[in-house]
């Protein structure tokens, strides 16, 4: 802690919450533009950071460029002499040729597919032009260079220094904005910095008013990134300390359950010995970790993340028969009816094997120690459904197996030790809510699993108030997957063969379909109408099932049940299939439309296959003419993603492509709406900031767990001002 108590600390507050934000002077036309970027504060517009920097300290006349002065990326001041229509080439896309010069010398320019550049740059027009030089036949040329139009008078503002450029509409040039922001770092006088000076100066960071000063107006490269730092990391910090505030203040204040520790003898110590196999390492870490958590005195609240067939199910169990050891019960959540019924199964005979398939109690209850096992979904006969919940009730099911649905209803438990969800992307702040009212002896543990993999730096930012268990090697023996693409009806014709080829050696095949019925806006092939055909003209030697969400829970079941058994060769399917679904035998997957899936889907889709002893296939069928992928972009964030899936079956590096797409922002939304918001921190990018603020944000907090010291005073303002009030209450919100 700081020795000298220096005044608290003062000024303008970059995170203050809307009311108490200052506003801007700006006026009429003006502010309307400014609106039209969201900007409405002084804050705003602080934060309003280029999109990049522009070193213009290195400008070089064209001789010199010949001369070899640069090479890679350069840019030159120059003028545009003439500039070409657009013309179509022979693979159809939209060529401009041009040429720029200055006193000095002439650069020939070529664009494709970007007519509004020929508009843009009419001859005379000058401008700064930044890109790549390439030398072709002794010639200099650039392709593609990005460009910034000069407006006479303005040079001066813009030579010679390093110019940020700003996200900015047709009303309000990037020059302008920057104009602006000028002007208003010399108003706003003091900027709040919450971060305590000790830290600072060992952070080495700057100051948050001079990294503000700096990020806008750098003198070179190495300030930009200086000030970069500290701003990302104020963001981060901030968004660690509310995360790590809220995770230790339930552990302070909830009340949960101690499990006993799992001796040698243990259920689930037992459970693990009779296995069919050897745990992987991976699996072994989880349920430690696990078990620590549990024998806790304040719930567990543990995300277990791990590849597509990495055997999650047996940690979730394990963590199950922890809690029934002591003399618990456990809840085993699925998304789906279908993934339900498909754990059940798993369950039971992991069961079996370890404890006999006698669960019937007698008078020596002791004498076994085969858990009660009972299902429940929406589609449970009411006959049916009245006894279980009897006995969920007065604690004769030790385990009790279904879908959300199982927390959401009156569902009584006599003593829930813990809750297992599988996939997390529905389980949020309202269920945890609803488990913490299940719970009448203390709140029962959680155990969330996810197989979408999200980088570690990812997870501790999204879910930074779970522990996470990673579960990074698939179980040995596996075989690998060979994923193809296929393109066009002939290769198609290609794959239905490699079915044929496979169900003849005795495998069988999946076929998944975007969607189920027929739309004329989509052209997609609907799995109802194209079973019938495969069943009809493709493949008429073979039984061909189909299985659909809208099908009603038995028949999905009766149809998955008979694929299980082998009784069907063929399986078309919606993405019903997606997630858990465990049939080892089956070793292709034939992924129709491919390019209308998401990446973390397809890589769900491939994990259904791969699971027994054979070689198998995965097949990406598209009609999609991939070619065009640098005309349509849409085209191109189908191929990249198509070409990834087929490149590796790492879910962490796919998951990263993922990001990479659909932006961080997605993400973030997505896990809940109290989530303070991420202007310039990007948690991949910035990984060493994540974990360096991460670290900091526990040091802080378990030195001052309410930041009530005085030197801590700001940082727990801002913390609150980032997080709506009920993200961080714990008993409120959970
Ligand atoms: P997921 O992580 O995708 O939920 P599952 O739990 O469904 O994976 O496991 C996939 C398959 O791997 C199952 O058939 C399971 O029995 C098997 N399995 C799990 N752990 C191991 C292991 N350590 N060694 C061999 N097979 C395993
Ligand atoms: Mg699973």
């Amino acid at each position: 802690m700081a020795d000298v108590v220096a005044a608290p600390p003062r000024g303008l507050e970059l995170f203050a919450p809307l009311h108490r934000r200052a506003p801007l002077t700006a006026a009429g036309k003006k502010a309307e533009a400014l609106r039209k970027l969201k900007i409405d504060s002084v804050q705003d517009l602080l934060q309003h950071y280029p999109r990049y920097h522009v070193d213009r300290t290195q400008l070089h006349t064209i001789r010199q460029l010949a001369q070899g002065a640069a090479t890679g990326e350069v840019q030159v001041h120059a003028k545009v002499l003439h500039m070409d229509r657009p013309i179509r080439t022979r693979t159809g896309k939209r060529l401009i040729k041009g040429r720029i010069g200055d006193a000095t010398g002439s650069i020939a320019v070529t664009w494709f597919n970007l007519d509004w550049v020929a508009r843009a740059l009419k001859p005379g027009t000058e401008a700064f032009f930044f890109g790549r030089l390439e030398v072709f036949r002794g010639k200099l040329q650039m392709t593609m260079p990005r460009f910034e139009l000069v407006r006479t008078g303005r040079e001066p503002f813009n030579v010679g220094r390093i110019i940020p450029i700003y996200p900015a509409t047709a009303d309000l040039s990037s020059d302008e904005l920057r104009k602006l922001i000028w002007e208003t770092l010399g108003r706003v006088g003091e900027i709040l910095d919450p971060l305590p000076v000790e830290l600072r100066n060992r952070l080495r960071l700057m100051s948050r008013s001079e990294a503000l000063r700096t990020y806008h107006f750098p003198n070179d490269m190495d300030d930009v990134e200086r000030a970069q730092r500290r701003l990302v990391f104020d963001e981060l910090f901030t968004l660690q300390l509310g995360l790590v505030y809220r995770k230790r203040k339930l552990e302070r204040t909830v009340q949960g359950i101690s499990h006993d520790a799992p001796a040698q003898d243990s259920r689930a110590e037992i459970f693990v010995s009779q296995l069919p196999f050897e745990l992987t390492d991976g699996q072994r870490r989880a349920c430690d970790e696990v078990a620590v958590d549990m024998t806790r005195p304040y719930p567990m609240h543990r995300l277990i993340e791990g590849e597509v067939g990495s055997g999650k199910t047996v940690v979730a169990l394990y963590a199950c028969l922890v809690a029934i050891g002591g003399g618990h019960q456990a809840a085993f959540m699925a998304p789906t009816e279908v993934l339900a019924e498909q754990h059940q199964l798993t369950v039971r005979d992991l069961l079996d094997r370890a404890f006999g398939a006698d669960e019937a109690r007698n008078l020596f209850a002791t004498v076994s120690k085969r858990p009660v096992v009972r299902l429940l979904t929406g589609s449970t006969p009411a006959a049916e459904r009245a006894p279980i919940v009897a006995g969920v009730a007065s604690g004769e099911v030790d385990l009790l197996i279904g879908t959300h649905a199982l927390i959401e209803e009156s569902v009584d438990f006599a003593r829930l030790g813990v809750a297992v969800v599988d996939e997390q992307h529905r389980f949020g702040v309202h269920q945890r809510k609803r488990l913490r009212e299940k719970g009448a002896v203390g709140e029962p543990d959680v155990l969330v699993m996810t197989a979408t993999p999200i980088p570690r730096t990812l997870a501790v930012s999204i879910y930074g108030d779970l522990d996470v268990s990673v579960l990074d090697e698939l179980p040995k023996g596996r075989r690998p997957i060979t994923t193809l693409l296929a393109r066009g009806d002939g290769e198609r014709t290609k794959a239905y063969d490699l079915i044929r080829r496979e169900v003849a050696s005795g495998r069988q095949a999946f076929v998944v379909y975007a969607l189920r019925d027929e739309s004329d806006k989509l052209e997609l092939k609907s799995a109802k109408s194209e079973a019938t055909r495969l069943a009809s003209e493709v493949f008429p030697e073979l039984c061909v099932g189909l299985v659909h969400g809208d099908m009603k829970s038995a028949e999905k079941e009766s149809a998955m049940t008979a694929f299980r058994d082998g009784a069907v060769d063929v399986l078309v399917a919606t993405t019903v299939v997606e997630v858990g679904v465990d049939v080892p035998n089956a070793t292709v997957m034939l992924i129709e439309d491919a390019e209308r899936f998401g990446l973390a889907q397809l890589h769900q889709l491939r994990g259904r296959i791969g699971r027994g002893a054979h070689d198998s296939y995965c097949v990406l069928a598209t009609d999609l003419d991939l070619d065009r992928a640098d005309e349509d972009p849409g085209i191109a964030l189908a191929a990249e993603r198509l070409r990834a899936v087929q490149s590796t079956t790492d879910g962490f590096e796919l998951a990263v492509v993922d990001l990479r797409q659909r932006g961080e922002g997605q993400l973030f939304g997505a896990r809940q709406s109290g989530m303070p918001q991420l202007r310039l921190a990007r948690v991949l990018r910035h990984k060493e900031v994540v974990i360096e603020s991460r670290k900091l944000a526990l040091e802080v907090i378990d030195q001052d767990p309410e930041l009530r010291a005085y030197e801590h005073l700001a940082l727990e303002r801002e913390m609150r001002d980032r997080f709506p009030e009920r993200a961080l209450d714990v008993v409120q919100s959970g």
